[in-house]
């Protein structure tokens, strides 16, 4: 594979030691970074960028998103959270085909890439689908098959047993890149002998488990009238977190001390969307608690029907924001701990451990962005820039495994002018199509 010189960059390493370089090169050498600093007179690259007035970081990691979605933004607006599933999402899902979430992923892969995401946890229908796209655009993904475990005609393309064929030939396919996970949808739709059956196939196949877990108080409480137990305690004791491929558990948002303890015990990922929150108004507490207790709290957008765009630069800096002004104390979620729950934190979460760190011998998985821009502008403190005035549109350029996935704001790997046609197609008809009611959230 090539070697890539980038020279005369600004660099936010996110190492242990929050190292960052000033008028530095890069060198990029079999998907690898190769060095970090000043390149050798001698070296002999097959690509010389020069990164003046550019700052490279990790690429974004989205660690819970339903990519596919983004045929239902701005679909389902102005809604409780009740109403929005029940009345829109639900309905326009009931007409989904394979194709529409071909062209739904491919569209929300062209944002991410445009917006500086490298990486993603998606957790949808037809997920076979979202794969060719993982390989098609060259970015890293863990997928899940969401199942519900309510009767087979609910489930959307395969039941249980057939995700988990799926699984079988899709885990660590696509030079790597492609991850799984298995995936009932969450304790409040799933019944318990299916969440144990689900436990069961994970121990079978090595595999981990991302639901979406405790996401308000009236899920406490019926959860606790059902069960006898709160969300998370029902879900530890049927083994859902000791599973051997590591638990996501979207949200967690409704979790007392004990919870707490048990998600920092059981080593659970926890991906936190404030802005999905924000949009369907559910409450959520400050995350100091968890933090201090050493939940792995990493970063994602959701879906874009309830949030309305997948640009990582803007969940980062709404979660510095919302949690200072929450807790009513601005030194929570100081700029190194937003960048890191959207690099390294959600990298764990996706299973890619070496990821979201720029160092010799981490994957070339990075970005390059503009600060050449007067809101960039002056560069006191590049992190805080990067946190609270980058945008996704001022990343120029993004590498994954040492291969270009944007050029200079060129996309190198997907036909977008199709996607943008195809996808405005597909949406309008799924819409139109769906017109039954298939499930009824009553939480
Ligand atoms: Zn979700």
């Amino acid at each position: 594979m090539a070697t890539i010189h980038i020279r005369n960059l600004e660099i936010v390493t996110l190492n242990e030691d929050g190292t960052l370089l000033h008028d530095a090169d890069l060198v990029v050498q079999d998907g690898r970074i190769a060095l970090l600093g000043s390149a050798p007179v001698d070296l002999q690259p097959d690509e010389v960028i020069d990164g003046r007035g550019k700052v490279a970081m990790p690429g974004l990691i989205n660690s819970h998103c339903h990519s596919p979605m983004t045929f239902e933004r701005g679909w389902a607006e102005d809604l409780p959270f009740d109403r929005w599933l029940n009345e829109k999402i639900w309905v326009g899902e009931s007409a989904l085909t394979s194709d529409d979430v071909y062209w739904g992923a491919a569209l929300a892969a062209c944002e991410m890439i445009r917006s500086g995401t490298v990486a993603y946890n998606d957790k949808y229908f037809y997920m076979d689908r979202v794969a060719e796209v993982v390989r098609e655009s060259g970015m890293k993904a863990a997928l899940t098959w969401t199942v519900f475990g309510i009767g087979e005609e609910t489930e959307m393309g395969r039941g249980l047993a057939g995700t988990v064929e799926w699984i079988k030939e899709m885990h660590e396919t696509g030079e790597g890149r492609v991850r799984t996970y298995l995936g009932p949808h969450s304790p409040y739709i799933c019944p318990p002998e299916f969440l144990s059956r689900i436990v069961e196939y994970a121990h079978e196949l090595g595999q981990g488990i991302h639901l979406h877990l405790a996401e308000s108080e009236d899920q406490v409480k019926q959860s606790l009238e059902r069960y006898g137990l709160r969300p998370v305690q029902h879900v530890n004791s049927l083994g859902v977190f000791d599973v051997p491929g590591g638990c996501v558990a979207a949200h967690c948002l409704a979790i007392d001390d004990t919870d707490t303890r048990i998600l920092v015990e059981k080593d659970v990922h926890v991906p936190h969307c404030p802005i999905t929150y924000m949009k369907l108004a559910m409450p959520f507490p400050p995350l100091e608690a968890r933090l201090n207790a050493g939940v792995n709290v990493c970063l994602g957008t959701d879906g874009p029907a309830s949030n309305a765009d997948m640009d990582m630069f803007a969940t980062l800096r709404q979660t510095a924001l919302i949690d200072k002004y929450q807790s009513l104390n601005s030194e929570m979620i100081p700029g190194d701990t937003a960048l890191r729950m959207a690099t390294q934190n959600s990298a764990r979460a996706l299973g890619f451990d070496d990821m979201g760190v720029l160092e010799v011998g981490a994957p070339a998985d990075l970005i390059l962005v503009n600060i050449d821009a007067p809101h960039m502008r002056p560069t006191h403190s590049l992190i805080a820039n990067l946190v609270h005035s980058a945008k996704g549109a001022d990343v120029t350029d993004v590498m994954v495994d040492g291969r270009w996935l944007m050029r200079a704001r060129e996309l190198k790997t997907l036909d977008e002018r199709r996607i943008l046609y195809e996808a405005e197609q597909h949406a309008q008809s799924m819409v139109q199509r769906g017109m039954s009611q298939v499930r009824e959230y009553k939480g």
